[in-house]
């Protein structure tokens, strides 16, 4: 189902949808382009699979480019995005040569200078804006989690970030020290899309029966791309102490985005962890409904992240009334209201007291569930996060009567 405003006037009632359309109404028939690097896989490709098709039926012209590469330039992009999140890597001059060949060949095929505005996303397209004489918008919109960046790689970025009239990023602990205005806006989920609508009991349970999941026993999962900064081990880790004290099942549903090289190996030293170990499943399928099936009937869900942008994952499982247990990183506690919506984990041994917590009292869990669908509806859906946009476009293009 192609998404449009109107089928979600049953969720945020009919006022929010004319305020959004009124809003829209000075920018019909922009030009605006969304890039980034891959179609599917994390939480990107998922937000854009949405926006670009509301942003079109309010009547802004939106297009969506995705990025081609070698695979030694997402290696290094890949590379680039772990320094940015902290970790130790070496921008040598040949890796600075591959990036720009690639983003030079992309502006060349791509004419981004016949849109009125730009939203370039994350670092692999970022050098594109030096390809072009800016004759329109650049904003430079950053998932990932800046908190604290690596010096060398920030600084090879810096010169193309100045060059944007905007950044957006989805924490305030994320902003930079640069003259250029930086905008806040929180991702969202799109609650009618195959991986958040509301499926029946039954049906998720069948799902979850084909792949061999114990309907008989509680269900703790992570849902995650294969990715160290998912810290899937530590997941792991505690599920054996767990198992100590209480029955339960661990799934760990993970996929494998194009524009990341780490997945498969990360996903081979799971295996090797989980090798001896009973009651654990390990998923790769690219499946959003089974996505769906497993956040509804979780116990609780994991997201152990040590760095993360926003994390959508956790506002999908809260949206299926699914409490979450998560870390005190990026987004996630914007989601996770420590005790309301599910508990932050101190380390990894509060972790498992916390998950035994959850996966005992049934009472503590409904109320959880309750309070964390309300959080989402009020902060983190997608006609949030579309309003958010329009309201940003229309400080560069501001209606007539406040130009
Ligand atoms: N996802 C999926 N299948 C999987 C694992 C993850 O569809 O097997 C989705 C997940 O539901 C979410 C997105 O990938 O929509 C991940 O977004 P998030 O913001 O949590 O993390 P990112 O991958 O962007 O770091």
């Amino acid at each position: 189902m192609i998404p449009r405003l109107a089928l979600y006037k049953n969720i945020v009632g009919k006022e929010v949808i004319e305020k959004i359309r009124a809003a829209a109404e000075p920018l019909r028939d922009k030009h605006v382009v969304h890039v980034n690097s891959t179609s599917s896989g994390g939480g990107v490709a998922e937000i854009l699979n949405t926006l670009v098709f509301l942003m079109n039926d309010i009547g802004i012209i939106t297009g969506w480019r995705i990025m081609f590469g070698s695979h030694s330039f997402f290696n290094i992009t890949k590379s680039m995005h772990n320094s940015l999140q902290g970790k130790n890597w070496r921008i040598t001059r040949n890796r600075e040569e591959i990036y720009l060949e690639y983003c030079e060949r992309n502006s060349i095929v791509h004419h981004l200078d016949k849109h009125d505005l730009v939203l370039i996303h994350d670092p692999q397209p970022l050098a594109m804006i030096n390809n072009y004489v800016k004759k329109n918008y650049w904003i430079w919109r950053c998932h990932i989690d800046l908190s604290n960046p690596n010096k060398k790689t920030m600084d090879f970025f810096l010169p193309f970030i100045k060059r944007y009239d905007a950044l957006i990023i989805s924490s305030k602990k994320f902003k930079m020290g640069i003259d250029t205005p930086q905008f806040v806006i929180r991702p969202s989920i799109d609650p009618l899309s195959t991986k958040n609508k509301k499926i029946s009991h039954q049906k998720a349970r069948r799902l979850l029966f084909k792949r061999g999941i114990d309907l008989d026993k509680p269900i703790i999962s992570q849902i995650s791309r294969f990715d160290p900064w998912k810290n899937y081990y530590g997941v792991i880790r505690m599920f054996k102490k767990i198992r100590e004290k209480s029955d339960a099942q661990l799934v760990l549903l993970g996929n494998m985005a194009s524009d990341d090289p780490q997945g498969p190996l990360t996903y081979h030293k799971i295996m090797e962890k989980v090798e001896n170990m009973d009651d654990v499943h390990v998923l790769t399928e690219h499946n959003d409904l089974l996505v769906n099936a497993l956040q509804k009937e979780s116990r609780f869900v994991f997201q152990n992240s040590i760095k993360e942008g926003f994390g959508l994952t956790v506002s999908e499982a809260l949206w299926k009334e699914t409490p979450v247990l998560g870390t005190n990183v990026g987004g996630i506690p914007l989601q996770v209201i420590n005790g309301k919506t599910g508990f932050i984990m101190k380390d990894e041994k509060d972790g498992v007291n916390k998950a035994i917590k959850l996966l005992e009292d049934d009472e503590l869990r409904t109320k959880m569930g309750r309070n964390g669908h309300m959080h989402v509806k009020d902060n983190f859906l997608i006609t949030r996060h579309l309003h958010d946009y329009i309201n940003l476009f229309k400080r560069f293009y501001p209606p007539p009567n406040l130009k």
